[in-house]
């Protein structure tokens, strides 16, 4: 039988390996199969086409297809003017909001589709906005304004590609290059350098000489950047599968947006159970943390206050009792700048001030923690725990054993619904009342009552619970 499976499966890769290389094949003829569009992209070049206008995929759903996979969303890029695709979209749902920009968004088959006449984009006096957009009926043109190689590629709905700027090389040597002077084009819009590394941390490319160099000598811009739009990058950046490298070689930049880390770069620990400086025990605490933006967000912070809090003993030894508070004092100051929302920031914020905080693989214990910050807080500490143990020094791993049994017992305390809250518990404030007990005392009556069930004093069970008051109130 297992025979059988094995060639089955390579049955199956083999037959698959092919259908790409294909794939790839007739990416690098100019053309590409159709099938893969989808059905209200098609349609919309289809009837800009019949109208008499050039229509084009292009941007980032053309580089995901060159990369075999499927695009999120589609923009497509045509010569009609602004009014020209409103009249040939006369008789669908159109949103104009963007028509200045030349942006007409058409809802096809339920999907929002976003259709932009072909521009040049003129003076940039503010690093960030062009001061007007010209339109333009040639392709070449549009595609010159785009920022890398890799977004400047277009496909017609037939599968030709038009690559003007060798982008199809790049994404196959995986590199990130701007289309043009790349000083030039981060002076016009610094968001750029965001987008670039954010690329690089998410697709794992890497980034061209030239252009790398300018991201260095052209940062200072960045301070021109909105907060939402630094906060939309970096969050993206953060959870990128490369970030690692990106961090270890751009700190700098990122430093320019948040000041506040800078003195963790190179900062000894002078601590046995650290072999890396701040920073890189931070880098490497985000890489071994699940990319999920709250928690990727929480390592980035979670030690910034160490700096601050640093102490040297008469050993020679390293401390920096307190640190988790200055930490969370950096973090609250950053994400009220980049204005994160505020349930975000709450809880980031929480994560950070208690992330060194020692668990015991005690049911008990746990429960007592589940039951002030809620089952999935906890379940993020511990990430982020395990994460931290993991950008220590090896001979502090064994500390692992322990955090992954905490982990294993809060599983089967959320999974089991064993009780460690408020709402588990089998009486209520109602049962209380009816005691004749009132106000606030009736708060502290059930934290105790559930303290007396977490701990196993009491079952969970109403007469048990209301028969142990009585022998209070009595
Ligand atoms: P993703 O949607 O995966 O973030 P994308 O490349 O599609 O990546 P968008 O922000 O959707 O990014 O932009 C669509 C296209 O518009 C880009 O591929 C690029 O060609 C162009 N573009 C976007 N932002 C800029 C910019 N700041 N400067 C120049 N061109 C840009
Ligand atoms: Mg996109």
């Amino acid at each position: 039988v297992s025979l059988v499976y094995i060639f089955l499966r390579s049955v199956v890769y083999t037959a698959g390996r092919i259908l790409f290389d294909k794939h790839i094949e007739n990416v690098y003829n100019n053309s590409m199969k159709t099938e893969i569009y989808e059905h209200s992209v098609l349609i919309a070049l289809n009837r800009l086409k019949e109208a008499g206008y050039e229509a084009y995929c292009v941007g980032g759903c053309v580089r995901d297809l060159l990369m075999g996979q499927t695009p999120e969303d589609w923009d497509i890029a045509s010569s009609a003017l602004p009014e020209e695709i409103c009249s040939v979209f006369e008789e669908f749902k159109l949103i104009l909001t963007g028509i200045k920009h030349g942006t007409v968004t058409v809802l096809i088959d339920d999907k929002l589709l976003e259709i932009t006449t072909y521009r040049i984009d003129g003076n940039y006096p503010d690093n960030r906005h062009p001061e007007n957009v010209e339109f333009t009926r040639s392709l070449e043109q549009d595609l010159a304004r785009r920022d890398f190689t890799m977004n400047a590629i277009a496909l017609s709905s037939g599968g030709e590609i038009i690559d003007c700027f060798n982008g199809r090389a790049d994404i196959k040597n995986r590199v990130i290059r701007c289309v043009g002077d790349p000083a030039e084009r981060f002076r016009e819009d610094a968001l750029r350098i965001l987008r670039a590394l954010r690329f690089s941390a998410v697709l794992g490319f890497a980034i061209d000489e030239v252009t790398s160099q300018a991201i260095f000598s052209e940062a200072h811009r960045l301070s021109y950047i909105s907060a939402e739009r630094i906060r939309t990058e970096l969050t993206k950046l953060l959870c990128g599968a490369n970030v690692g490298a990106v961090l270890r070689k751009y700190g700098e930049v990122i430093a320019v947006i948040i000041p506040e880390i800078a003195e963790t770069f190179g900062f000894n620990q002078h601590n046995r159970h650290h072999c890396y400086d701040v920073w890189e025990h931070t880098i490497t605490v985000i890489e071994n943390t699940p990319p999920q933006p709250i928690l990727r967000w929480t390592a980035f912070f979670h030690d910034s206050g160490k700096p601050g809090a640093f102490k040297l003993d008469e050993n020679g030894e390293g401390h920096f009792k307190g640190h988790g508070k200055i930490s969370r004092e950096i973090a609250d100051a950053v994400t009220q700048r980049l204005k994160f929302d505020n349930s975000s920031r709450e809880r980031i914020l929480t994560l950070v001030e208690k992330h060194d905080v020692r668990m015991e693989p005690d049911k008990v214990f746990i429960k007592r923690k589940l039951s002030k910050l809620g089952a999935e807080a906890y379940e993020q500490l511990l990430a982020i725990q395990l994460a931290d143990n993991k950008g220590k020094s090896p001979s502090y791993f064994f500390e692992q054993k322990r955090i992954t049994e905490v982990q294993r017992l809060t599983k089967e305390i959320v999974e089991g619904k064993e009780c460690y809250s408020l709402k588990d518990l089998a009486v209520n404030g109602n049962d209380i009342l009816k005691l004749g007990i009132k106000g606030k005392t009736v708060g502290d009556i059930l934290e105790t009552l559930l303290d007396t069930v977490i701990s196993g004093e009491q079952p969970n069970e109403r007469e048990a619970l209301i028969g142990y008051l009585r022998g209070f109130t009595a």
